[in-house]
Order: structure tokens, then sequence, then C-alpha cells
């Protein structure tokens, strides 16, 4: 992409105190990495491996996957790069992994289930990365989509480190792994919460379907207590919290996830310049401050309002 000449200089994430935080993408393919680099963006929070997957009647060869994970990589020499494993079923069908027939495939054998009960797909995956991470520079973290129990993210960290990955998390977008966070964060390396799906849970709400659109608001307070539940979790464990899902791309919003503990943002690369400006607006005390106000209003609406009108007075 062509960025104008006059766009605001590159720095890293940061509070108006100097507070860091990470300013992450998220990606769909590896041709996507150069104009991540180009809008500022520190690495890669979220890189969705299903386009490998969506194309083909099967999975590709660890080959083909190493090959694209080799480019991806190649894009962050020393910056961080969290790859997702294979996230599908619901939104994300795929043909050679999901049964067609579920009557409820949002709450079907989807993500890291689905993956275990194929689980050569899985360690394939594992395969190829741990190979790429051989050829790169990149500080390469691994995650799982769709935990919500401890049991799976003893599962999912103990392969990863059989294959020499070393730095491995879940993704927090079902209740269950919010509310116990403190236990999931002890057996993961960190937490990234996707807020659009762990909104469609909360709110028990399709995020597939119009009719039902009003409910997927991340900003809504259940799923902000939530979002605090992790980011408690992390800082007294001393782990990381990531936030990968559309929330942290609108700006507000994103100094609010920051003070309810989130310790990195990722987004389209789109987003990392109004993110980035507002974050640099507001300290460490003024998002715990619009936290709190949003926490307390009862509804999505009045928490947005409540937080604007703060954000307003601020100095
Ligand atoms: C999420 O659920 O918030 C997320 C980042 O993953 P996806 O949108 O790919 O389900
Ligand atoms: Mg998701």
């Amino acid at each position: 992409a062509r960025l104008s000449a006059d766009a605001a200089p590159l720095t890293p994430g940061a509070l108006a105190d100097g507070t860091p935080i990470a300013l992450l993408a998220n990606l769909g393919k590896p041709a996507d990495a150069a104009e991540a680099v180009a809008r500022g963006a520190e690495g890669v929070g979220l890189f969705r491996t299903e386009f490998l997957f969506l194309s083909s009647a099967q999975a590709p060869t660890i080959a083909q996957q190493r090959e694209s994970y080799r480019e991806l990589l190649s894009a962050f020499p020393g910056k961080k790069v969290v790859v997702r494993m294979l996230d599908a079923g619901a939104d994300k069908p795929l043909a050679f992994l999901n049964d067609a027939h579920e009557e409820n495939p949002a709450l079907g054998l989807r993500g890291l289930r689905a993956l275990r009960a194929s689980e050569d797909i899985l360690r394939e995956q594992l395969t190829a990365l741990a190979e790429a991470d051989a050829q790169t520079e990149a500080d390469l973290w691994v995650m799982a989509p769709m935990v919500a129990t401890v049991e799976e993210t003893v599962y999912f960290t103990g392969l990863a480190r059989e294959y020499g990955l070393r730095t491995a998390g879940v993704m927090v977008e079902i209740p269950a792994s919010a509310l116990l966070a403190d236990r999931v964060l002890a057996h993961a390396d960190f937490a990234s919460i996707g807020t659009n799906d762990l909104t469609q849970y909360t709110l028990a709400a399709d995020r597939m379907l119009g009719s039902v659109a009003g409910f997927q608001d991340p900003w809504h307070p259940a799923v902000l207590r939530l979002v605090r539940e992790v980011g408690d979790a992390g800082a007294r464990l001393g782990k990381p919290v990531g936030i990968c899902g559309e929330a942290a791309a609108d700006p507000l919003l994103a100094v609010v996830l920051v003070g309810l503990g989130a310790t990195s943002l990722s987004m389209a690369p789109s987003a990392l310049a109004d993110v980035r400006q507002t974050l640099s607006a507001h300290t460490l005390d003024d998002a715990r401050r619009l936290a709190e106000v949003a926490l307390a209003a009862d509804g999505a609406a009045s928490a947005r309002t409540a937080a604007a009108s703060l954000a307003a007075e601020l100095p």
C-alpha cells in the first residue's frame, strides 16, 4: 500500500507516560506482511493460517506450509510473530475437518477441538512451523484457537514444546477460559483475547447472523469484565495478555482494554495509526479510569458514552 508522506512518525506503541504497548498486525497471508511493516507494525499478533487450508480439498503438505511460514517470518526479523493453529469450523468451515451436519457449528467440533480429533494435521502444522523457525530470525510464538479448558491448554502447550517451539499460548475467546484465566495462564506462556468470539459467546449471539448483530459489541461490560479477569491473571503471573479481536482497532476501546490489563494490541494494519495516536494521548492511570467507567455501565452503548465523556474531560 502507498502511505502518505506526511503520515505520523512510526514510533512504537506507548501511552503518554511511556508505558510500552506493542502494536501488532492481524494478518491472513504472508503477502500482507509488507504493508503491515510499512504501517509500523511491531510484529504480528495474529497470523490466521486458514488461508493455507481453505482453498484446497485436503491439508497442504508440510513443505508447502513451511514455505508460507518462512515467507511470513522473514518479514519480521527480531520481532514477535504469533501464529495461530488452524481455526476451522463455524464461520471458517473446512470440508475435510468439520462435520457439515452439526446443528450448532459455533458450539461444535471446531478450533483446537477439531485439530485434536485430527491430530496429524496439528502435528504437521507444528512441524512446518518449527522448520520455518529454524530458518528465520523472528521470535515465533504459537497459539491454539477456541481453548475452553485448562486441560486443553496443557495439551497444546505440551505438544508445541515437543516440537521445540518455545513460546506457546492460547486464545481466550470462550468465557470459560477467561473466568479461569489464572489457571489457564499457569500452563501457558501468554494469552491472546479474541474479542470477536468472546463477544459472540458471552452474549449468545451468532457473529454471522445479521438479525442479532446488535449484540456483537465488545463494549458490553460483561465482555470487559472477562477481559479484566484475564488482564488481572496475566499481571499476577507476569504473563503477557494481548488482544487480537476487532475491539483492538477501536481507538478508545483500545485504551480501555489497556486499562483492563492488555499488554499488546493486534489489529488490521490500517487501524494502527489511529490507535497509536489515541494511546499516546492517555496515561496508564487514564486508561484505568476509562476502564472503570466502562465496566460500571449497564450496557455497550452506555459504556462507550461514559468512556467518551470521561476522555473528553481528561487533561
Ligand atoms: C476473535 O475471535 O476475536 C479472533 C481474533 O479470531 P477470529 O476472528 O479469526 O475468530
Ligand atoms: Mg475467534
